[in-house]
């Protein structure tokens, strides 16, 4: 009998344009690829271009001058989300059919009067001049688990602790999880690997890919960098972002942070040996099952960020 296919490997890293690609994107960047080159796979860029208010101009650009000058380059055309309402809103419109999801008038401040998660309706059904959310209908005890593989095993019931999913915003933008549910599916997406602060987004993500009848990727949520500070480097730190004109310390910094020995990459002197070295060394089995790993204990003085 013949084999069937091994199906492969397919990453991707998905930043939003909210700024500069620091130190954080960076981590989640390298991380991403290093996993999919280690596995033979491919590695592609998805620019999450769905949240204009949060938008900076010119940044998706700027990310992406950024990966080159680290090497990272999409093995495929740049996927961005802002052109793809269209299929967002065919599958919308599939799951209002199938009344596996429902207009919702409920605004914070309603909910936040019941607790801050949406299990009914508390708001009147229609409000005049005012676009309703999309929301998926999540049933009591939607127990998800899965098996993260960094983090272990997961389980969340989606029902208590997040409630109603919103699919597209009563501001009439397309929520995050609606988008990365599609287009992880529409690209083939095996294997998702990111920052650990998406760790808690995965169990809704993983009820709309059932809702959907999509198949469910490997999931791999890498530790989050605490600054010096002990605070969270986050995209909003847009003080931080790492500097293109410098990539190899950022690189190797993000290699530590990674938890791989710094000594494997001494030696290399530019972009393409340092990564060629990376690739050849990496060992997935050293990144930290932690939630954090601090970036004061790694990177020696060396500067990594943007002036
Ligand atoms: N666009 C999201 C972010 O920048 C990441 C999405 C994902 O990796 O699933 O935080």
């Amino acid at each position: 009998m013949p084999t069937p296919p091994v199906p492969s490997y397919r990453g991707r890293f998905a930043p939003s344009p909210t700024g500069d690609l620091h130190f954080g994107s960076l981590l989640a960047a390298f991380g991403s690829w290093l996993l999919a080159r280690h596995a033979n796979g491919t590695w592609l860029v998805r620019i999450e271009d769905l949240d204009p208010p949060r938008e900076v101009a010119g940044a998706a650009e700027r990310q992406l001058r950024a990966l080159r000058a680290f090497g990272l380059e999409s093995d495929e055309p740049v996927l961005r989300q802002s052109q793809r309402g269209e299929i967002y809103r065919l599958v919308l419109e599939d799951l209002l059919a199938r009344d596996l999801a429902f207009a919702c008038h409920c605004s914070r401040s309603d909910l936040a009067a019941v607790g801050g998660i949406h299990r009914r309706c508390v708001a009147a059904p229609e409000r005049p001049g005012r676009m309703p959310a999309i929301r998926l209908r999540v049933a009591d005890h939607s127990v998800v688990a899965f098996q993260d593989r960094i983090r272990g095993a997961q389980t969340q019931d989606v029902a208590h602790d997040v409630g109603d999913v919103v699919l597209r915003r009563a501001d009439g933008y397309w929520a995050y999880q609606l988008a990365v549910v599609v287009d992880d599916a529409a690209q083939g997406i095996s294997d998702v690997v990111r920052g650990a602060d998406l760790l808690d987004s995965t169990p809704r993500q993983i009820l709309l890919q059932r809702a959907l009848g999509l198949p469910t990727p490997h999931y791999a949520h890498l530790p989050l960098v605490l600054g010096s500070d002990g605070r969270k480097l986050s995209k909003s730190d847009a003080a931080l972002p790492v500097d293109p004109q410098r990539p190899l310390p950022a690189l190797r910094a993000a290699w530590q942070a990674l938890g791989q020995a710094p000594a494997a990459l001494s030696g290399a002197s530019t972009v393409p040996q340092l990564l060629n070295r990376a690739q050849a060394e990496f060992d997935p089995g050293r990144i930290a099952s932690t939630p954090t790993v601090s970036l004061a204990a790694m990177h020696n003085g060396d500067f990594i960020f943007a002036d």
